[in-house]
């Protein structure tokens, strides 16, 4: 199993499509490694006693498949791939052997030197792939990854220009926070300020929503702190992320709290800015595209549209419109005749949808849903008021979901 240690490597392109590619351990390497897997429409097993919540998500979404025990070599049987994020040195050797033994590629993220099979850093723009081998140098290949994304955006110097003329050094000098918006879930969609805070990061702060990919591309040196919340699942507090962000940027660490869509649309950023300004630590809003607008506009929805909708209305729905809790006027919502965004809503929505309709919105008002919007896994449902419950619940429909509710629904189709 050895050879020249120094001889160059053979750069493939894996075409992974429905092939079984096993990932052993389920911690932090293995939540920045599995995004690109499933990208590549692989058939991902996961063998580990523990997930972090961000990959527990992917299974509980069925996106990828879970053995929840340590690794025995059988479960290499019909894989292409494998990749090893394990702590223990010596599972680590039992996988590779197991490996070895059934000529699978094995990528080892604590030993490249074990390793029969290295990951580039990469770059995607669009259907460009650039993938960098640094020569056993994973700093220089992300230099030249970093440079070569430049030149495919068109714009060398604007995202990763050499420090003198990046940006002030207020702007990512140690012992800040920024709350940055990652965008609805394809991972082109962060803002170009957001994506160069976010390569300039030492901590990387980042919700369940946050595209998986921006992750894949971020140092290997850089903090990464999974804050995903998982309703009825393990889960952090708010005040345990607020008290890291103020810790790391207080060890004097630029900490980039990447969160979903917009920072400030149901994204308690607001709470975090506010903790960050009582502890005196400087912070930065980045913008986001919210999913309330971008989703809808992926299933070919605009939110206003001329001579359909002059106005459109974001509401959350993860408050049951009967309960004390509400802060929402829904019988006022009924009476508008613009387009209605519910966010969170899918949990409510058959109660949201009768007091629409008790409040004097018709019933066969347009409505559609669109799941998992501006992602490959995206799904969408057109429906009425009346009938969209039903049918979101017959169709099997999850969170992250959007509804929309108006005539815009049907104002670009044919
Ligand atoms: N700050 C986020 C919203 C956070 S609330 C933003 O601006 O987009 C989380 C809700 O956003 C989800 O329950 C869902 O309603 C919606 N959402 C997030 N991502 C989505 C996506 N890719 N497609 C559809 N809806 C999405």
């Amino acid at each position: 199993m050895s050879g020249r240690g120094d001889a160059s490597p053979y750069p493939l392109g894996l075409r992974l499509h429905g092939r079984r590619v096993v990932v052993v351990g389920g911690g932090a390497v293995a939540t920045r490694r599995v995004p690109a897997l499933l990208d590549a429409g692989a058939d991902v097993l996961v063998v580990a006693p523990e997930l972090t919540p961000a990959l527990r998500a992917h299974a509980d979404a069925g996106r990828l498949r879970w053995a929840e025990r340590r690794f025995a070599p059988t479960d290499l049987d019909g894989a292409w791939l494998v990749q090893v994020a394990v702590d223990d040195p010596g599972a680590a050797v039992a996988v590779s052997a197991a490996a070895a033994e059934r000529r699978i590629f094995c990528v080892r993220a604590d030993d490249r030197a074990a390793a029969t099979a290295w990951t580039p850093a990469v770059t995607r723009q669009g259907p460009v792939t650039v993938a960098v081998l640094g020569g056993g140098d994973p700093r220089r290949a992300m230099t030249v990854r970093d440079a070569v994304r430049d030149l495919l955006a068109g714009r060398p110097g604007l995202v990763s220009a050499p420090p003198a003329v990046r940006e002030s050094p207020a702007d990512t000098a140690g012992g800040r926070v920024a709350l940055v918006g990652a965008g609805p879930g394809d991972p082109e969609l962060i803002t170009v300020k957001g994506w160069r805070l976010l390569t300039r990061a030492d901590v990387v702060v980042a919700d369940r929503l946050v595209p998986g990919l921006l992750l894949d591309e971020l140092r290997a040196d850089v903090e990464l702190v999974d804050a995903a919340k998982i309703p009825y699942g393990p889960a952090r507090t708010q005040e345990e992320i607020n008290r890291i962000l103020v810790d790391r940027a207080r060890a004097g660490r630029f900490v980039v709290r990447l969160k979903g869509g917009d920072p400030y649309v149901f994204g308690r950023g607001g709470e975090e800015l506010l903790a960050c300004a009582a502890a005196g630590v400087p912070v930065t809003v980045v913008p986001g595209v919210t999913s309330a607008v971008a989703a809808p506009a992926a299933a070919g929805i605009p939110v206003t549209h001329r001579a359909v909708a002059h106005e459109f209305t974001v509401v959350s729905g993860h408050v049951a419109p009967d309960s004390p809790a509400s802060l929402v006027r829904w019988d006022a919502l009924a009476a508008l005749r613009g387009t209605l965004v519910v966010l969170m809503g899918l949990k409510n929505l058959a109660a949201i949808a009768a007091t629409l309709v008790a409040h004097g919105r018709s019933a066969e008002t347009p409505a559609a849903v669109v799941q998992e919007g501006t992602t490959g896994g995206q799904r969408m449902l057109r429906s009425t008021l009346g009938t969209v419950a039903a049918e979101v619940a017959a169709a099997g429909l999850r969170p992250p979901a959007t509804v929309v509710i108006g005539d815009v629904v049907d104002a670009l189709r044919a």
